[in-house]
């Protein structure tokens, strides 16, 4: 009987050492560097010199001391909008590696040429936007060869992604998560449910029909819908603004994201009040450089027809009125005075009653 016995503790503690093996998650390797669970580790992705200087990117990694989900955040894309930036920061001093499950990748400046050059949309080593160019170029421009690491080190590595940004340098925003949605998108409604727990006024659906959607002048976000990465984008805080609330929303909305992703033991939180959703948004595009002036530089209801403002040339001559093609919510856009030809001076998010 003893004998017995001891054969089924044999077996079962064959059964069970495995399984208690498989409660620690591997070692998390990102460019090169291994990190152990449990534990964090701030470190630099070297971009190597091109035909322009070489750069890095700061890289906090949280891996949690058990398994679960990995959560790619990536702050200052554009590196005028600060409170992201902020975030990240708080972010890797808040989160306990010994309580997460899972990981979290914290980019914490996508773009420290254009932090540190206090530059808006651009970087200006090579002046093009880090939210044009993926999925990069290892061969490219500094901002190309930035764009192929983020894409190959984090977003790869990812199995959500969250892009942050604030209107920028002359830009008047409300705050907005905007979620991918439509046949090339992945989990939508598990994207939606992380974005509702923001608790942000406005959330936008985002839905890719078609792969040139994806492909043209691709963000890091369509990076991670190409990919096949549940995405969503932060917006919140309006030129150059490092104003403590939106730091704290978004803190607050990462640690719900946890929550809900099964990587905390916090129970979601639910959102005050419910978002107004909108499907889609319009862009109205100057065609004239020169002075602008907006009727109204606030995000403010408008309707088809309405003005929103007029560009005069350097004269003082009106040479364009800018008028409202539909019904909708202007979420975003640009308070001037400087306009060149092509710059969207307002983008329309056009209301649903449900996505
Ligand atoms: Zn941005």
């Amino acid at each position: 009987m003893t004998k017995l016995l001891h054969l089924i503790g044999a077996a079962l503690l064959l059964f069970i050492a495995p399984a208690l093996k498989a409660a620690a998650p591997p070692a998390f390797v990102i460019a090169g560097e291994t990190i152990a669970p449990g534990t964090r580790t701030d470190l630099r992705i070297p971009v190597p010199e091109g035909s322009d200087p070489a750069t890095f990117i700061p890289v906090s990694v949280i891996h949690g001391a058990k398994p679960g989900r990995v959560l790619a955040v990536v702050a200052g894309v554009h590196g005028f909008e600060f409170a992201s930036i902020i975030a990240a920061e708080r972010l890797a001093e808040r989160i306990d590696p010994t309580r997460l499950a899972g990981t979290l990748v914290l980019v914490r400046v996508a773009n420290i040429n254009g932090f540190e050059g206090r530059s808006p949309n651009v970087n200006p080593v090579d002046r093009k936007n880090l939210n044009r160019v993926f999925p990069g170029d290892p061969q490219g421009t500094q901002t190309q060869r930035i764009a192929d690491l983020i894409a190959r080190e984090v977003v790869a590595r990812s199995d959500f992604l969250m892009d942050v940004h604030s209107g920028d340098g002359a830009e008047f925003l409300d705050a907005f998560i905007g979620v991918y949605g439509g046949p090339l998108a992945t989990d939508f409604p598990l994207a939606l449910k992380v974005a509702q727990g923001f608790g942000f006024p406005n959330i936008v659906r985002y839905a890719m029909e078609t792969q040139a959607q994806i492909d043209s002048g691709r963000s890091l976000n369509r990076q991670g819908v190409a990919m096949g990465k549940p995405t969503i984008l932060i917006e919140i805080g309006q030129n150059g603004s490092r104003e403590e609330s939106h730091v704290a929303a978004i803190v607050a909305g990462v640690e719900n994201a946890l929550a809900i992703l099964g990587m905390s033991d916090a129970t979601p939180a639910a959102p005050a009040a419910p978002a107004r959703l909108f499907d889609g948004t319009t862009s109205v595009a100057a065609h004239h450089a020169g002075i602008y002036h907006p009727a109204d530089p606030r995000p403010r209801p408008l309707a088809k027809g309405e003005l929103i403002g007029v560009i005069r040339d350097y004269t003082g001559k009106e040479v364009e009125r800018l008028i409202s093609p539909v019904d909708g919510y202007a979420l975003y856009g640009i308070t001037g005075p400087p306009v060149e030809p092509g710059d969207g001076v307002v983008t329309i998010a056009l209301p649903v009653e449900t996505f």
